[in-house]
């Protein structure tokens, strides 16, 4: 449902979506449950996420007759990860939709600055005319996410959503206010950032976690 203090955050309270985030976020989850439980909850908010894709006729011959049935209109949808973190939700998403493109923004946090440099960007020209669907876990600070969202803008993309598991307040302000067209769709809406910029209650880090290269305690 949509959020009142965010108008651009729909929070994905499906119960299967809540159940595996519980687990999910539980410190004991195993590297491998973790990667299975980003995939399913991915899979299940693309379906939330998709429901207003428009359609179209499509003739179909059954077995015994010919009818009209429906197809999603359109160009092909192309998924776009940020690494590394934002991997674990391609898969489950690409088992829904298998004709979905992947293209891969790579961001590192410039020392000085702070600020988010992309560091590797491949989305081929030709798919700009297509829905975009940003993948990250965790909108946090919303640093990335929001330079995600520029760089595909600037490389002309027009429609782009934004999926994440968890989100801070302080990310989905920060969209609000550098992309306010832009929806922001997460399974959970958590309460803060600590200090380290670390969601809380949060679940760690999601790219240690997924990929079994965890140092948090
Ligand atoms: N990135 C993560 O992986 N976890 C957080 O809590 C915040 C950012």
């Amino acid at each position: 449902m949509p959020t009142s203090n965010f108008p651009n955050l729909t929070v994905l309270d499906h119960p299967l979506i809540q159940h595996k985030l519980s687990l999910l976020r539980d410190r004991d989850t195993s590297t491998r449950d973790f990667k299975q439980l980003v995939s399913e909850i991915a899979m299940l908010m693309a379906y939330e996420v998709t429901k207003d894709l428009p359609t179209e006729p499509v003739e179909v011959d059954t077995p015994l007759e010919r009818m009209t049935g429906r197809q999603v209109a359109g160009k092909k949808l192309t998924l776009v990860p940020i690494l590394r973190a934002g991997l674990g939700m391609v898969e489950g998403i690409a088992q829904l939709i298998p004709s979905a493109r992947v293209g891969h923004i790579g961001l590192y946090r410039d020392h000085d600055t702070l600020k988010p440099i992309d560091y590797y960007f491949k989305i081929p020209a030709a798919e700009i005319e297509r829905d975009f669907f940003i993948l990250d876990p965790m909108l946090a600070t919303g640093g990335s996410a929001v330079a995600a969202v520029g760089a595909l803008k600037e490389a002309g993309a027009r429609r782009i959503r934004f999926l994440c598991l968890v989100a801070a307040p302080e990310g989905v302000g920060r969209m609000l206010e550098l992309h306010p067209e832009v929806p922001v769709f997460a399974a959970a809406l958590d309460r803060q950032l600590n200090p380290q910029g670390y969601i809380l209650p949060g679940l760690g880090d999601a790219g240690d976690r997924l990929f079994g290269t965890r140092t948090l305690a």
